[in-house]
């Protein structure tokens, strides 16, 4: 699933929030994640486990992963509980 928007549009920060994502800083990317849509799948832990830790607080660390790939896990995601924003 596309990860840069939702349905037709773009993400932003004041949509995503919207909708009960909640906001992971990192420097080149921010994630969004929404617990009310997650189905626990485990592709984005499976994907790159040192960004995705469950039971780790806070679950995700945005820089412990390069934005490309952060983008490319985020988008494996099946049901949209992950979304990003790149920044610069
Ligand atoms: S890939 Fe998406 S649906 Fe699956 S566990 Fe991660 S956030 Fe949840």
């Amino acid at each position: 699933m596309d990860g840069s928007r939702i349905g037709d549009a773009q993400n932003t920060e004041e949509s995503l929030l919207a909708q009960g994502y909640r906001k992971y800083t990192g420097e080149d990317i921010d994630i969004y994640y929404n617990k009310d849509i997650c189905a626990h799948v485990g592709n984005c832990v499976r994907g790159n486990p040192a960004v995705f830790e469950v039971g780790r607080r806070p679950w995700i660390i945005a820089d412990n992963g390069g934005a490309d790939d952060n983008e490319r896990v985020i988008n494996t995601c099946p049901t949209g509980a992950l979304k990003f924003i790149r920044k610069n």
